[in-house]
């Protein structure tokens, strides 16, 4: 049943069902026939008047979404406002403002990738309905931002236009893309600490879990101009949308761009070259900035990432994570069985620092440089894999598989995460930038000390279990 807001007690009904239940998530659908391009096409039974009206009553409708939206920002919490992307909603001031507050984002899907269908007289075909969305998630609006298919492979389907009857019956979101929604809210509660990464709930797994580098991919992802201010001097928190002190910022952007210069993740080379190479300009990159402490205790972290828009499904580029049952047998081998050596097993986790800037890039990507390393008609050509960049996690996986086959691994038949050596009775399972080995005391010593040598001592960060 929908929420009839032009009655004030619904309205009041409305917002103390949100105060008193605190919603994770709200989503606005608001009445948008009267902002419809559709309607102002079909020149109506000529009664001004009417649509006059019913333009007063579906600006109500989103203004009374939009004090329910603050109520969620400001707690904390989440809400997606959907529109007819089209729609002269989106100008509205309520809207605007909306969207001028940091981490708020606009973003465009089609609902053809979705699924939705509808029928015309030439049959059933999928319906595009360009769908704007608002939300304060940046992961929701990553799942919500599919693109109609036909925009990089031709021609692949046909399109029923919505007319007459047939706007109606496309309000229904197809099951698609309410699990789009699902698991968008799942990244997000996963970000936001409120479900660990692994952990199931009542949606299924078959997403990668979230790591930090998904997370700064997913951010770089989404264009948002709010820390590009003026003076070029004020920052906020990308996460929390707090305003970031600029000293502390410097400091941060200065040991990154260190780290980028000691791991030499990219030459400088004429923009010239990357437009002979790739006939493109250079990728984009932006700074992600997060304050990991608190106002009193202020702990900054700066990472530069590349922003290059996943468009399609390019499954050239896919890294592999194993499955969660590796993990599991791992844990229950260590705690059944005993080493080759009749020693106890032990579990060690080690997880390599800045992983990705030790796999070598291996496209020709070229990034425009950051401020604090301009040079005039210059770009960065990669010669490491950089966060952002579509490939960093292949990469990323070509890499390990190399080091532990050097060692003397064996690779997975079933999952390339997952590696045994056969003489010193090693097991590791590769999560990301994260190695869980399994082994008696002496091996898991081996392997430590020989992953140092790959990938430097300061690279590692080992704890070991039982
Ligand atoms: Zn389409």
């Amino acid at each position: 049943m929908p929420w009839d807001f032009d009655n004030p007690d619904k309205c009041a009904k409305a917002k103390r069902k949100v105060q008193l239940e605190k919603p994770k998530l709200l989503i606005g659908s608001p009445m948008c026939t009267a902002f419809s391009q559709l309607q102002a096409l079909s020149k109506d039974k000529g009664n001004i008047e009417r649509k006059k009206l019913l333009l007063v009553r579906a600006i109500k409708h989103i203004r009374f979404c939009v004090s329910l939206y603050w109520e969620q920002i400001k707690n904390g919490r989440y809400s997606l406002h959907e529109h007819p992307a089209s729609a002269n909603s989106w100008k509205l001031p309520e809207i605007i403002q909306l969207l001028t507050y940091p981490g708020v984002v606009k973003v465009v899907g089609h609902l053809c990738a979705y699924g939705m269908k509808s029928t015309d007289d030439q049959g059933e075909g999928l319906v595009k309905k360009p769908t704007g969305w608002m939300t304060n998630s940046p992961y929701i609006a990553e799942q919500v931002s599919a693109l109609c298919s036909n925009r990089w492979k031709g021609q692949m389907h046909r399109h029923v236009r919505l007319i007459s009857g047939r706007a109606k019956a496309a309000k229904v979101y197809p099951p698609k893309l309410c699990k789009a929604i699902l698991i968008g809210l799942r990244y997000q509660f996963i970000a936001d600490g409120l479900m660990a990464p692994g952990e199931i709930g009542t949606v299924c797994c078959e997403e990668p879990i979230i790591t930090d580098e998904v997370k700064e991919e997913v951010w770089g992802q989404i264009q948002r101009s709010y820390y590009d201010s003026a003076d070029g001097n004020t920052y906020y928190d990308d996460i929390t949308g707090e305003l970031l002190d600029s000293d502390l910022v410097n400091e941060a952007t200065q040991e990154e761009m260190d780290t980028y210069k000691s791991h030499g993740v990219y030459r400088r080379v004429p923009i010239a070259e990357c437009f002979e190479k790739t006939g493109k300009k250079p990728t984009k990159v932006r700074w992600v900035i997060v304050n990991k402490g608190d106002s009193e205790n202020p702990e900054y972290r700066a990472r530069l990432v590349a922003k290059e828009i996943k468009m399609d499904q390019r499954l050239d580029l896919f890294a592999a994570t194993p499955p969660l049952e590796a993990k599991q047998f791992l844990f229950s081998l260590a705690v059944s069985l005993r080493a080759k050596t009749g020693k106890p097993y032990k579990v060690l986790f080690i997880d390599i620092k800045r992983a990705y800037f030790h796999a070598k890039c291996i496209r020709d990507v070229y990034v425009d440089l950051p401020e604090q390393d301009q040079q005039e008609g210059m770009c960065g050509k990669l010669e490491k894999a950089m966060y952002g960049t579509r490939d960093a996690a292949q990469n990323w996986e070509r890499e390990y598989e190399s080091a532990f086959i050097n060692l003397g691994f064996q690779q997975g038949k079933s999952s390339p995460c997952l590696f045994y050596h056969p003489d010193k009775d090693l097991r590791v399972v590769v999560h990301g930038d994260d190695f869980t080995f399994l082994g008696d005391d002496s091996n898991l010593k081996w392997i430590t000390e020989e992953l140092k040598k790959v990938y430097g001592q300061s690279a590692l960060r080992s704890r070991a279990v039982r």
